[in-house]
């Protein structure tokens, strides 16, 4: 499923995670995803479009969970408020670079997911995967990360800084879910946790802003960004992709 809507205004998006004197906790990687990370900066530059699939992927898994939690408890999602996922390209006013926004309404994150789903790797078959990355050659590893399904770090193929805000889904867990922040950038170790000083923008699910790599400003533009999802997302998709895009 495929939408496109486009252009849309300048709607002073208020994006300043640093806005506001909010105390942000600070983290450092596990070494395994320092590790991971460092493997996918170094070997998959030139697939570095897979971070878009990756971003949707993520994005689609979290509303399915959403659709499949809420059968057993609605309290979670109702049926009544849209599941989408949208796509927007923010240009910079000097015209160099810009940011990509990829927003699902999906299951969310609370402060303490974001830390050990983004901050961790919890997966089985890590190990395994690292030790055979790591003596892989560039190809072989794209082929290996394919095969684990790798996703979110591919961020950092086209980002420098990478911002997730989310806020979870109502549960026994977060009766009053609030949106929280993880942000990183591909050269540190470390990543924040914060209250997004924006407060709750997103309602339920969770925003991913890429401020793009001065190299990757091309994922701003309508027309690759519209060939990407084509190419790489539009069958094993579920939910409406909504595209906007400045001119
Ligand atoms: P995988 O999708 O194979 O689990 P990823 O690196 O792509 O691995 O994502 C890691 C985890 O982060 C996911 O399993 C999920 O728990 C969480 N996650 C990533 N993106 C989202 C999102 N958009 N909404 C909710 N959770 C997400
Ligand atoms: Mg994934």
């Amino acid at each position: 499923t495929f939408l496109l809507l486009s252009p849309f205004l300048s709607l002073g998006l208020a994006q300043d995670f640093d806005a506001a004197e909010i105390p942000k906790e600070k983290f450092n990687y596990q070494s395994d995803v320092a590790r991971m990370r460092k493997i996918v900066i170094n070997s998959l530059y030139s697939h570095k479009e897979i971070f878009l699939r990756e971003l949707i992927s993520n994005a689609n898994d979290a509303i399915e969970k959403l659709r499949l939690t809420a059968l057993i408890d609605k309290t979670v999602w109702d049926g009544t408020d849209p599941l989408n996922i949208t796509i927007k390209a923010v240009k910079n006013e000097d015209g160099k670079g810009g940011k990509l926004i990829i927003t699902d309404t999906g299951i969310g994150m609370g402060p303490e997911e974001l830390t050990t789903n983004l901050g961790t790797l919890a997966k089985s078959g890590t190990s395994d995967f690292l030790a055979r990355a790591e003596g892989a050659e560039g190809a072989a590893t794209g082929n290996l990360i394919g095969a684990f399904g790798l996703g979110f770090y591919s961020s950092f193929l086209v980002a420098d800084k990478v911002h997730v805000a989310s806020v979870p889904a109502k549960s026994e867990k977060y009766p009053e879910p609030v949106q929280y922040v993880f942000s990183s950038s591909s050269e540190d170790s470390s990543f924040e946790i914060f209250p997004d000083p924006r407060g709750n923008t997103l309602g339920r699910g969770t925003e991913i802003t890429l401020e793009l790599k001065d190299d990757s400003s091309e994922y701003l533009e309508n027309q690759e960004i519209t060939a990407l999802v084509s190419k790489h997302s539009s069958f094993s998709t579920s939910f409406p992709i909504y595209l906007f895009t400045q001119r």
